[in-house]
């Protein structure tokens, strides 16, 4: 979502970054075009003034230090200005009383359902609560039924479905329900309308009188830009919300409406909707938005992603064979297969410091996620004797490797090859192992 600006961001700092003292005008000249970038990336404008004027007035007073360059320190000071606009990472609050209310907001499309149970999923394994989900949209024909739907996907309860109750009705029976039946947290989906109307807002002050719900989540969709914002708005002056769910910052939507919502609002980001799939879920970290803009790259994020994502046992067989100096195909297959599961390279790429420029280049090399596809579907095309000792694979193999698997011996060849290297680097990493890593104090 932040590429545009990332890209903007990061010649303004190269340029910066290249001078060896800073002058004010260099400052000051620097700080138009963050400007400049910050409009194109549909940051509100008094935002957009209000933080080029902090991070001048911060620049300016600093004292240099010596230990990094004048260029370095502007880039920190605008990094901590970004965070500060950002505000801080608050976490859903389930402060209250059991079956502690949670009314999701918002307009139609937004992603409000499928926020709802992507919570609610996140709630259950990640916290260990019994959820309850509720819709209360008795206007849209299959709004109720689609919950349910997705509720069976996630493995989380939806309130039975009473024809002819009114959102209030529904609303009070669920809390009820919850009550009777030990659940920890009641997610209440609150109908959408296409845009704000005096209707829609009665209705959801209604429901929220009647339920008094800890945490009021308005659902926005970051690719309406600057809409986003006034939607958020109307809806916190007119029913009053506790936070932000952010959802499709997937798509190409230019970063303005996260930049904006919480110094226009006054509330912060929770959540980000990352995709379509009921996973696709990020806790909001400033700090790490802050540095993915910046393209200092989103190491914490990469690490946890990782931790979650890779498979231990996989990772334990991996390392045992590794010392053993065993790696074939098939680990190298494994290791295609997590890498897929992290997001694939692009995925993974846009959370690497740096990457952003050597994006494009492994683009025009052909370095992208259809490879990973296309080399898993040669080795899979292998036969488990070949997977296990690949120097059998001769001409004759290689033409029906490639065949099967739908791709050209050349792309056979490169795949073998870029084996060996990969086994070279093991048989190193191992021999420095046995020479001791450890006794040399770096592991
Ligand atoms: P509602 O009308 O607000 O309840 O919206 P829905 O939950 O029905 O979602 C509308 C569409 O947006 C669906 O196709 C969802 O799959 C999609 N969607 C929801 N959240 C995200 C997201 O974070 N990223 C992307 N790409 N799509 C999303």
């Amino acid at each position: 979502m932040f590429e545009g600006l990332t890209g903007r961001l990061g010649d303004i700092f190269d340029k910066l970054r290249r001078r060896g003292a800073l002058t004010e005008e260099d400052v000051s000249a620097a700080m138009r075009e963050v400007r400049v970038a910050l409009l194109e990336a549909d940051v509100a404008l008094p935002v957009v003034k209000q933080f080029v004027a902090q991070v001048k007035e911060r620049a300016v007073g600093q004292e240099v230090l010596r230990s990094i360059s004048p260029g370095q320190q502007v880039i920190k000071i605008v990094h901590d200005n970004l965070v500060e606009m950002l505000g801080e990472g608050v976490e859903i609050n389930l402060n209250a009383a059991a079956p502690v209310p949670i009314l999701m907001v918002g307009l139609q499309g937004s992603g409000k359902t499928t926020s709802t149970a992507k919570i609610a999923l996140r709630l259950k394994t990640k916290e260990r609560k019994k959820v309850l989900m509720a819709s209360l949209d008795v206007r849209r024909p299959a709004a109720q039924e689609q919950l349910k739907v997705l509720g069976e996907q996630v493995g989380v309860a939806t309130l039975p479905i009473v024809p002819g109750q009114d959102p209030i009705a529904i609303a009070k029976r669920a809390l009820e329900t919850g009550r009777l039946e030990g659940y920890d947290v009641v997610m209440l989906d609150t109908a959408g309308r296409l845009s704000i109307d005096e209707e829609l807002m009665a209705e959801v002050a209604a429901v929220r009188d009647a339920t008094k719900p800890a945490e009021t989540l308005l659902v926005a969709d970051a690719m309406t830009g600057q809409d986003a914002v006034t939607v958020a708005t109307n809806f916190n002056d007119k029913v009053g919300i506790t936070g932000i769910m952010l959802t499709r910052i997937d798509g190409d939507a230019r970063g303005g409406a996260a930049l904006s919502m919480r110094q226009i609002t006054g509330k912060p980001i929770k959540l980000l909707g990352t995709g379509e799939k009921i996973d696709e879920l990020e806790p909001f970290h400033p700090d790490r938005i802050a540095g993915r803009i910046l393209g200092m790259g989103d190491v914490v994020s990469l690490v946890e992603k990782a931790v979650e994502t890779i498979d231990k046992e996989d990772a334990e067989k991996l390392a045992r064979k590794m010392e053993k100096g065993g790696f074939d195909l098939d680990d190298m297959a494994m290791q295609m297969k997590q890498l897929r599961k992290m997001g694939g390279m692009s995925g993974l790429m846009g959370m690497l410091p740096g990457i952003g420029k050597i994006k494009d280049q492994m683009k025009d090399a052909n370095i992208d996620d259809g490879m990973i596809k296309r080399q898993e579907a040669i080795i899979s095309s292998m036969t488990k004797a070949e997977r296990k000792t690949p120097d059998i694979i001769k001409a004759s193999r290689r033409k029906r490797i490639a065949a099967g698997s739908g791709t050209s011996v050349q792309e056979v060849n490169k795949l073998l090859k870029q084996f060996e290297t990969m086994r070279g680097m093991m048989k190193q990493v191992q021999k420095l192992g046995k020479k001791g890593l450890m006794r040399q104090g770096l592991q």
